[in-house]
């Protein structure tokens, strides 16, 4: 039986087995912890775009050079920048069996890219799973990541909270946007870090 089901999909050009989430949420939220611990239960390839553009910033390359001009102002790099860089880093992994993606997309546009990409892979988005955290917390868990992330923009609260303000005037439509899809789930994001991680195991696991 799974095998005719398997082969009409690769008739259609259908490849729903692989297994593409996207880990919202504002600053801070948590979400690059929690990827780490989606990966080794899933087996995903995790793509952060701010770690990818702090990547191309450390080595001072063009992209690098052009991101920083955004991002020490906590401000988004533009879309077409960011979608390119996206695309690049999907091509460089054939041999996935699914993405998480963190921090991305940040804009209806960019999901718009997002799912105009998977779509032409015959791949959809299987959910995307938000966590809540307030905006006294946040602020808080930022400063003190500052401490220690070397990231300019940990440090100073003008900075955070314009990148709590962006988060809120660009990107929070996005999980409106997927919500009219059915595939947003909220998740309460405090608490400590296995309990959140419980959690969302048990989100994704209802969607995959
Ligand atoms: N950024 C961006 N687009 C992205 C990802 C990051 O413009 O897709 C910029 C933006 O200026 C943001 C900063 O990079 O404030 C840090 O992003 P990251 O996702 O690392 O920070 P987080 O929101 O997780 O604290
Ligand atoms: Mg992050």
């Amino acid at each position: 039986m799974m095998n005719i089901v398997a082969a009409i999909k690769k008739l259609l050009g259908i490849n729903r087995d692989m297994i593409n989430i996207i880990l919202f949420g504002p600053p801070g939220s948590g979400k690059g912890t929690q990827a780490k611990k989606l990966v080794e239960k899933f087996g995903l390839v995790h793509i952060s775009t701010g770690d990818l553009f702090r990547h191309e910033m450390g080595n001072d390359t063009p992209l690098g050079k052009q991101a920083k001009e955004y991002i020490k102002k906590g401000e988004l790099v533009p879309d077409s920048v960011t979608i390119g860089m996206l695309n690049n880093k999907v091509n460089a992994h054939p041999e996935a069996k699914g993405f998480i993606y963190d921090g991305f997309p940040r804009t209806i546009p960019q999901a718009e890219a997002l799912d105009e990409m998977l779509a032409g892979r015959g791949q959809a988005i299987n959910g995307l799973f938000a966590l809540t955290v307030d905006d006294n917390e946040i602020v808080k868990r930022i400063l003190s990541r500052g401490e220690t992330s070397g990231r300019a923009d940990d440090l100073d609260e003008e900075i955070i909270k314009n990148r709590i303000e962006v988060y809120k005037e660009n990107t929070l439509e996005v999980y409106d946007y997927y919500n009219t899809q059915d595939k947003a789930v909220s998740i309460e994001g405090l608490g400590s870090i296995e309990e959140i991680a419980s959690r969302l195991q048990a989100a994704v696991n209802t969607t995959v």
